[in-house]
């Protein structure tokens, strides 16, 4: 990770807090990659994870020159008022290109995308060359990554991601299963680093679901409502068994967006909820930040509350 931090812009002269959960593994690599870098690792520890108002004012009195932490509680604390700083490492969960942009607009700083997840820590990272497309520099220094088919289990260039730690002893991580899909790149990067590529292609039961006889992609809710004024960086899709059959209930964040200018985009912009939307079976709502439910600190895009 000490490499992930010298891309977004880390130095030695960096008065680092690292706002991982504390104890958790990504903490715990920032830590040793706070101590490799040789900056200043900040006393940041709070006892009470949600409590956002406390966790700002202890960063207003610390005053770190960069952080590194996962997407959904650095949203959180920018919200609540955290000051600007020079860099910014986000990793831990998927980073949306709309949160993205609140936090570099909010904080200041350009944030590199970083692909790992909670259980392995970082894995790979975008330099600036490859911003937008997908693909990440694989830390090669730390992971060792295999793609198979899943259904062999055979290597493959394009299937299942499989991570093997190269340090971690206590813990350890072999040919572990994300749950992600990749393909490997062999042609090198222009920016000179020689780390190897993947091109990642998500994980296809985070990002889509199958409701009423329909595929719905997160993606293509994100890219309905773009254009609707006052719509805020995060959306959750939950769907939901009723006593009238399934429902698919949208929650945007963003103080100033209309409910029915969201409705409307969304019955036109996609198909599937057009659909959904004729069967009386779509709701959307709008609620102030912070109040789209996350767990384990993450803020998954869709929710399936369906027994299974
Ligand atoms: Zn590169």
């Amino acid at each position: 990770m000490a490499m992930a931090m010298r891309l977004a812009g880390f130095t030695k002269e960096d008065r680092v807090a690292n706002l991982f959960l504390p104890g958790a593994s990504a903490w715990i690599g920032a830590h040793e990659a706070i101590e490799i870098l040789g900056a200043t690792l900040l006393p940041f520890w709070t006892s009470r994870p949600g409590d956002v108002a406390e966790q700002v004012e202890l960063l207003q009195w610390l005053r770190p020159t960069a952080i590194v932490g996962s997407p959904s509680i650095l949203v959180r604390l920018i919200a609540g008022g955290l000051p600007p700083v020079r860099a910014v490492l986000c990793g831990g969960e998927a980073l949306h290109p709309e949160a993205r942009a609140f936090m570099e607009k909010s904080l200041g700083a350009e944030i590199p995308l970083a692909y790992g997840n909670v259980e392995c820590g970082m894995l790979g990272v975008q330099c600036e060359i490859l911003r937008g497309t997908g693909r990440y520099h694989i830390l090669s220094h730390d992971v060792f990554l295999e793609i198979i088919d899943p259904g062999t289990g055979m290597p493959a260039d394009e299937g299942e991601i499989l991570v093997t730690h190269l340090h971690r002893r206590l813990q350890p991580l072999i040919r572990y299963r994300l749950g992600d899909r990749g393909r490997r790149v062999d042609s090198g990067c222009l920016c000179g680093l020689e780390l190897p590529l993947l091109e990642l292609e998500g994980r296809s039961e985070e990002l889509q679901v199958r409701v009423g006889g329909f595929q719905l992609v997160a993606d293509k809710v994100a890219a309905a409502v773009r254009a609707v004024p006052g719509v805020g960086e995060r959306f959750q899709i939950r769907v939901r068994a009723t006593a009238r059959g399934e429902e698919v209930r949208i929650l945007f964040e963003g103080e100033g967006a209309s409910r029915d200018s969201l409705y409307m985009a969304l019955m036109q912009g996609e198909p599937a909820l057009r659909a959904l939307g004729d069967q009386g079976a779509l709701v959307v709502e709008v609620v102030s930040r912070g109040e789209i439910p996350t767990k384990a600190w993450k803020t998954p895009r869709i929710v399936d509350e369906r027994p299974s």
